[in-house]
């Protein structure tokens, strides 16, 4: 079974990382999207908050899954048997920060990380730019699924 992890902090789910899904559905049987767990980061929703998003948007496929994980990535995508890491790229500043995480990834174990180009429609689209908007009470609906907006 051809399984994959997209890691990520999901602060909110954005149209961007649901392009990146998609998009990858006709590459993997499955793919976990995997909220990672950082003690020392500050998120603007809670866990249970950015689970239930993510539930609610893919909730009629059942080619993807929704977990938590906390430490490396490698160790989760081990523990739960997947050879692939995904991840979206937007911009070079994200190519240069992802290539060099692939590249320690390689070294430290077999996983391969796949790379999908961000679509032109959404490439501008980050979680901290929408959490800014809402800080700012502004309207995000043209960013992010509907089960964000609810
Ligand atoms: P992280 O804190 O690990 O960057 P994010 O939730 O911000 O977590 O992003 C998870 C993944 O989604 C990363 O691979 C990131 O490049 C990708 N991503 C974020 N925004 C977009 C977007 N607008 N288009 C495509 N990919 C995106």
């Amino acid at each position: 079974m051809k399984r994959a992890v997209f890691p990520g902090s999901f602060d909110p789910l954005t149209l961007g990382h649901k392009d990146i899904i998609d998009r990858a559905l006709p590459l993997f049987d499955e793919i976990i999207i995997a909220i990672g767990i950082n003690s020392s980061k500050q998120y603007m929703f809670s866990l249970e908050q950015r689970i239930s998003f993510i539930k609610e948007t893919f909730k009629s496929n059942d080619k993807i899954k929704v977990e938590t994980y906390q430490g490396l990535t490698i160790a989760y995508c081990q523990k739960v048997k997947s050879d692939f890491i995904l991840r979206g790229l937007r911009n070079p500043a994200d190519f240069e920060f992802e290539k060099a995480i692939a590249h320690t990834n390689r070294k430290m174990s077999e996983i391969e990380t796949v790379f999908l180009l961000t679509s032109a429609d959404t490439s501008y689209i980050s979680s901290s730019i929408v959490r800014d908007i809402l800080k700012n009470k502004g309207d995000v609906s043209r960013f992010v699924p509907k089960a964000v907006i609810q």
